[in-house]
């Protein structure tokens, strides 16, 4: 944030810039092209996680064009009027899309995520404490805002009601919780409450 600090492009940036140069002189774009509606008129609330960006998609059977994809860290609502929910709306009412999966993921960043913690690490880099006291004089809440979940499942349920109950998301929108494993890619099914159960699922 200082002054005279000009932007620095890394060597990383770079090389992605050069492959993409490479990737649109080759046409590498046409077996992508599609268009901005979801074939299968689902969204996927997940995660950021890297082990997800190409597992998750391939674990599904997932296509470009197939879904709509929100992710953050968690892949939770972290505010009833923030984001996610406002990406939601969306998908389902410009979008045409019907139902919702949530799939957290096994061994997630985000479980156990302290917001004392990451406040410490703040201060480590230069945030003073007046400012964290300053912010939460506003009324931001650090605890609900940053901490993570201890319990997965429970997490899961959590975001499905919440998107459920949210008074702006039609009765109609389907909403179904699931786990995926981070490493084989095994999806597996969060019974919550108001879903008809499924006599094969496992
Ligand atoms: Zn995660």
């Amino acid at each position: 944030m200082g002054v005279g600090i000009t932007q620095k492009i890394t060597a990383m940036i770079d090389e992605i810039l050069a492959f993409n140069k490479a990737f649109v002189a080759n046409k590498g774009y046409e077996k992508y092209i599609t268009n901005k509606y979801p074939d299968k008129k689902i969204a996927i609330l997940s995660c950021m996680d890297t082990r997800l960006t190409e597992l998750l998609p391939a674990a599904l059977g997932l296509r470009n064009g197939d879904v709509k994809m929100i992710k953050n860290a968690g892949g939770v609502i972290s505010h009833p009027f923030g984001s996610v929910i406002r990406s939601l709306l969306v998908a389902i009412y410009e979008l045409g899309v019907k139902e919702v999966m949530v799939i957290a993921h096994s061994d997630c960043g985000a479980c156990h995520m302290n917001h004392e913690e990451m406040i410490e690490r703040m201060k480590a880099r230069g945030v003073k404490q007046e400012t964290i006291d300053m912010i939460r004089f506003c009324g931001v809440d650090f605890a609900s805002w940053l901490d993570g979940f201890e319990d997965t499942e429970k997490s899961v349920r959590g975001t499905v009601q919440a998107i459920l109950s949210h008074p702006l998301i039609p009765h109609d929108i389907m909403v179904s919780g699931f786990i995926i494993h981070s490493v084989t890619g095994e999806l597996t099914r969060v019974s919550c409450e108001p879903v008809v159960q499924d006599a094969s699922a496992e």
